[in-house]
């Protein structure tokens, strides 16, 4: 019996040695070590033996055992180690490998424009203003001294809801309905961006939906010098220190005197090209004096205050100073498009650009 279980010793360490996974290992286990197992079977044959071969060959046996058992254990923290250090080999970083990139995404175009003609309004100590894209036909209009008779109102330009209720085609009503909370009590200084919507065919110059910014100075002694400056202060931030500005005389219904403001083209500088058809001018924007009637209709004294109002469409400002030339892109949102204005600071291009769509949403309303 102690031959026996000296092979057993043998053969199972040698088994142990061998083994090359955890499942070998534990396969050796089972075999020597199992109720089945032969080590077991040595220790059940132990009644045939006499008193004193007994506790001799029970005590090998348990050495034997244990043995086996410290092995295995020995082994098996072995094979364990080798395969994290495998994996570790397999799956290495290499850190010095670039990243993969991010995909940004961007202002819109408009939007950055909208920013920028904020920031600087803000900086000139106004504040923004805004009010509903569906609006009465009160603030819309008649408020602004465009009675229900005006030929300015023409039905088929506004997208009506109801007989008095309509989407805003200009973000006039937001100065209107600013003057009324200010109950006849100046100063008011507000700039009010927003969407305006009117009953047009989409073209590459015109959009049923489009955006404005109109600012709006009410306070005695407010005069015409006032909003030349202020006009001139906004071209040169917005379109270059070397821009010169020029107005030229216009008509509004909400404005005595009103004006249209050009900027001198920066693609010819003045010299006459494709942009500028030929004038060396580019129209920008229109403005003017508050009507004594808008004054008078939201409660203001028009013997003691007096005030000036301009509006400009970011579209319009958008497409010279990126040289856009289709409105339709700035609502189509093509990723294409869009991510174009990632960068910071876009070169102001020399492609054609368009005048026409000044004409419906760069001024303060249509004639
Ligand atoms: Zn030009």
């Amino acid at each position: 019996m102690k031959e026996r279980l000296q092979e057993l010793r043998q053969e199972a360490l040698k088994k142990i040695s061998q083994a090359t996974d955890l499942k070998q290992l534990n396969d050796v286990r089972v075999a020597y070590l199992g109720k089945k197992g032969p080590i077991t079977e040595v220790l059940r044959g132990m009644g045939s033996l006499s008193a004193e071969e007994r506790p001799v060959i029970g005590a090998l046996a348990n050495e034997v055992r244990e043995e086996i058992s410290t092995q295995l254990e020995a082994k098996k923290a072995e094979l364990e180690e080798e395969a994290i250090q495998k994996k570790l080999a397999e799956e290495s970083i290499d850190v010095t490998l670039p990243g993969r990139p991010v995909n940004h995404g961007s202002h819109h175009p408009l939007t950055k424009v909208i920013q920028e003609i904020e920031d600087l309004f803000i900086g000139l100590g106004y504040s923004i203003a805004e009010g509903p894209e569906v609006e009465t036909d009160y603030y819309n209009f008649e408020a602004l001294n465009l009675p229900k008779d005006h030929p300015a109102r023409d039905m088929q330009d506004s997208f009506y809801i109801t007989e008095e209720i309509l989407l805003r085609t200009q973000t006039s009503p937001v100065q209107a309905r600013t003057m009324e909370k200010f109950k006849g009590k100046g100063p008011i200084k507000i700039i009010c961006p927003g969407k305006v919507y009117r009953r047009d065919n989409d073209d590459a110059t015109h959009s049923h939906q489009f955006m404005q910014i109109e600012g709006l100075v009410v306070d005695e002694n407010i005069r015409m010098s006032d909003l030349v400056g202020t006009l001139e202060i906004f071209a040169k931030k917005i379109f270059g220190e070397e821009r010169e500005i020029r107005l030229r005389p216009s008509f509004f219904p909400f404005t005595e005197p009103s004006v249209e403001m050009d900027i001198t083209c920066k693609i010819c500088s003045g010299e006459g090209c494709p942009v500028c058809k030929g004038t060396g001018w580019i129209e920008i924007l229109g403005a003017g004096m508050v009507h004594p009637n808008v004054l008078r209709m939201s409660g203001f004294d028009p013997e003691k205050y007096t005030g000036f109002a301009f509006g400009m469409g970011p579209e319009r400002i958008a497409m010279l100073k990126y040289g856009v030339d289709d409105i339709r892109n700035f609502y189509i949102n093509d990723v294409r498009f869009l991510k174009q204005f990632f960068a910071a600071d876009i070169p102001v291009s020399t492609e054609s650009s368009t005048n026409a769509v000044f004409e419906q949403s760069g001024i303060l309303g249509s004639e």
